[in-house]
């Protein structure tokens, strides 16, 4: 047979037959590459088998144990369905669920008396320890003979068992190690198993690509607890070269930025200062910092390239203001800038907000959104493209229609923390090239910042303004009902505004919407003294609008609504916000929610009203909201609780699936990764060394050529 090599087909290798060659080609695998960048998720060991009885909650364990049955139900309102598996030692006996099925038929192997190990983390779910999605192996006798080793677990799936990977794997990495001795370098089809440069290899400490390899996918017989958290050096090792790609690829977007020419303005800064005048407060140290940030940006590269910024700030920073100070920049140096809005309410408020405050200095502000009128939109557009219109506020539509400007100088994007690396390329390709700032108040982790933005500068505005009380929070239950209402009135009383916020839930939408309805009939009878509007996503854009101006100006006292009012929405003598059902909200959504208080000078407070049936989950959640309103912090803790996966949403965000690599757990390992690339680019910045010529290769086979356009 023919030497093994990286990239040699996995069909071709001995015991791979067609049926398992049609599996692994299901599952992606096509290359001996990619079948050893197939790793196990967890390891069992098996030296330290445990009963049922004395496990506690938290821990990663293995046990044997046989099947007593498997049923299934249907989780409460969710309307999940949920399988069970009992399984049962001499101990006792423990509950395995899965809220999903690994693939078909998975359930339909496990018989009762059915001997089978168990693999998996100990969860503690109301009041009792249970298992999550654990692995449950058949227990067959010949693996008996494995009881002092640590064995490695592999993802669950259709027709390929631990076992047999195991066994491959094992053989290819034999092969492997035989023909890498032999192999001359220079021969055609050879792959280096180490693709890093040394000088990062020895100052990351990083052992050698082929023996984490091997360590990874067999482990040591003396193996420690940290192998089997995925601590070892060799994990690290892997984990690093997954993060570095991405790291690499945005550090080369970076320096491409670097060297794209932008425009050249000058530190013009008259228009502020006037603003600045006429504000009846001072600005906040972190808002002028981050302003002097932004200035620098665009006056101060030699020679001019495009700023790429974004500017983090909690919710009522008042990043706003910043971003009309970015703006004045621009329209004093002669080119107009744009301000884009998720939604129309909030295009429709910053547009208030910014001619108010320039209008008075001479500055032209234009308004653009899908609702304009045909004639409207035709005037606006005109003034638009004579550069009579300064700033341009409006939504998504603004860029993506092409709204013809005379002399484009500056983006904003406000609260658009789903906006990813891809969709801010498509927008180059436009062939405007910009000064760019992002804002957003998604108080992303710090490190997620890093992957989703790794292109970018980040300011933050750490500070709030001052005078302004922590919002005070509360969960409570239905019997609490007629003490929140009361609560509510007498705020009211005091002459403040409320919120009352309904859960919106894509799949049942008009079942919540009919909740909301009703709520709001049901209000109307409890406040009988007061004014009530109503705001929901079905509802046309200019009654919208028409609701939201009454609430800001006062002629409705309550404003019941669904998570439309989630971004940005500022009216600061609303200082009360209950929200319903809020175990159906995840953190940050929560924490959009409640930065619509606080936001003047009145003791701000936020209820948030449970429904039954609350998970232990959702409970946390609540928690973490009742114990601070700090958004970074929130968004830590949201990371932890729902992983990376679901906080950002991959296809939205350009972030990339890990095989290994965990965000969360692996964040120092994530800072040093980004470190390298960084200084890849310090030594040799268009890749063209010995030593990183590899490195080119490696981006363009993974991000395409459009990824070595930037740094020639
Ligand atoms: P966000 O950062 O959430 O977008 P905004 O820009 O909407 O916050 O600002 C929130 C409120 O704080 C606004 O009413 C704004 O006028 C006010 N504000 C902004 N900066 C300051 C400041 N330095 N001092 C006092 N109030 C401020
Ligand atoms: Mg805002």
């Amino acid at each position: 047979m023919a030497v093994i090599k990286f990239d040699t087909p996995l069909q071709f290798i001995k015991g791979v037959g067609p049926k398992l060659g049609e599996r692994f080609k299901d599952l992606g695998l096509f290359t001996v590459q990619d079948l050893l960048d197939w790793y196990p998720r967890a390891y069992e060991d098996r030296r330290a088998a445990r009963s049922i009885a004395s496990l506690k909650p938290d821990e990663l364990v293995s046990l044997r144990a046989e099947v007593v049955n498997v049923k299934s139900f249907i989780l409460g309102r969710s309307r999940r369905k949920v399988y069970d598996l009992t399984v049962r030692d001499e101990t006792g006996k423990i509950h395995c669920k899965f809220f999903r099925v690994p693939y078909k038929g998975y359930f339909e192997r496990f018989q009762p008396l059915q001997k089978v190990r168990v693999i998996g983390k100990v969860t503690h779910y109301r009041g009792q320890i249970e298992f999550h999605h654990p692995d449950v192996q058949d227990d067959t006798p010949d693996l008996v003979a494995d009881d002092d080793v640590v064995v490695p677990i592999y993802p669950e799936t259709e027709g390929l068992t631990n076992r047999q990977l195991r066994k491959l794997i094992g053989f290819v990495l034999d092969e492997l190690k035989a023909s890498q001795r032999e192999l001359d370098p220079r021969v055609k089809g050879y792959v280096p198993s180490d693709r890093l440069p040394k000088w990062l290899k020895e100052k990351y400490d990083l052992v050698d690509r082929f023996e984490a390899l091997e360590k990874v996918h067999r482990p040591p017989k003396d193996a420690t607890k940290d192998f089997t958290d995925l601590k070892s050096p060799y994990h690290r090792r892997l984990i690093f070269e997954e993060f570095f790609w991405l790291e690499l690829w945005l550090a080369s977007r970076k320096e491409g930025v670097a060297r794209e020419p932008g425009l050249p303005f000058e530190s013009r800064t008259e228009l502020v200062k006037k603003l600045r005048a006429s504000l009846p407060f001072e600005l906040t140290g972190a808002q002028l910092r981050t302003f002097e940030e932004i200035l620098k940006d665009l006056t101060g590269f030699k020679p001019p390239h495009p700023m790429h910024r974004l500017v983090q700030g909690d919710v009522g920073s008042g990043k706003t203001l910043v971003a009309l100070m970015a703006a004045l920049v621009a329209i004093e140096n002669g080119y107009q800038a744009t301000l884009m809005v998720p939604t129309e309410i909030l295009a429709e408020q910053h547009f208030r907000t910014a001619e108010k405050l320039l209008s008075p200095l001479g500055v032209q502000v234009g308004l653009f959104t899908g609702s304009l009128k045909t004639s409207e939109r035709a005037q606006a557009q005109s003034l638009l493209a004579q550069g009579a219109i300064q700033l341009a506020v409006g939504t998504h539509a603004l860029i993506e229609d092409a709204v013809g400007f005379k002399n484009l100088g500056l983006v904003i994007i406000d609260e658009q923390h789903r906006f990813g690396v891809h969709q801010r390329a498509r927008l180059k390709e436009k062939g405007v090239s910009p000064h760019f700032l992002v804002m957003t108040a998604t108080p992303i982790p710090r490190t997620l910042a890093m992957t989703v933005y790794g292109d970018l500068d980040v300011s933050q505005i750490d500070e709030l303004p001052k005078g302004r009380s922590p919002i005070q929070t509360r969960a409570g239950y239905e019997s609490h009902r007629p003490k929140m209402i009361e609560f509510v009135r007498s705020h009211l009383k005091a002459g403040r505004q409320a919120y009352f916020v309904y859960p919106l839930v894509e799949e049942s939408e008009k079942i919540d919407l009919k909740n909301a309805m009703t709520e709001f009939e049901n209000l109307k009878q409890k406040f009988p003294e007061y004014e009530l509007g109503l705001l929901h996503g079905r509802m046309k854009p200019d009654e919208k609008e028409h609701v939201m101006r009454e609430f800001r100006d006062g002629r409705y006292q309550i404003l019941v609504a669904t998570t439309v009012i989630e971004v940005g929405v500022d009216v600061p003598n609303a200082n009360v916000m209950v929200i319903e059902h809020a175990e159906r909200f995840g953190l940050s959504q929560l924490h959009q929610l409640r930065g619509r208080v606080g936001r003047g000078s009145h003791k701000s407070f936020c209820l948030l009203m449970m429904g039954h049936a609350v998970s232990d989950e959702a409970r946390t959640r609540l928690k973490v909201m009742e114990e601070t309103t700090d958004g970074f912090l929130i968004s830590e803790r949201d990371l932890e609780i729902r992983g990376p996966g679901e906080f950002l949403g991959t296809r939205q965000s350009g972030l990339p699936g890990f095989k290994l690599a965990n965000i969360v757990r692996d964040v120092r390992i994530l800072q040093e990764s980004r470190d390298a690339a960084m200084e890849v680019f310090r030594r040799d910045s268009s890749l063209v060394t010995s030593e990183h010529k590899w490195l080119r290769l490696q981006l363009l086979d993974k991000h395409g050529p459009a990824s070595l356009a930037g740094i020639g």
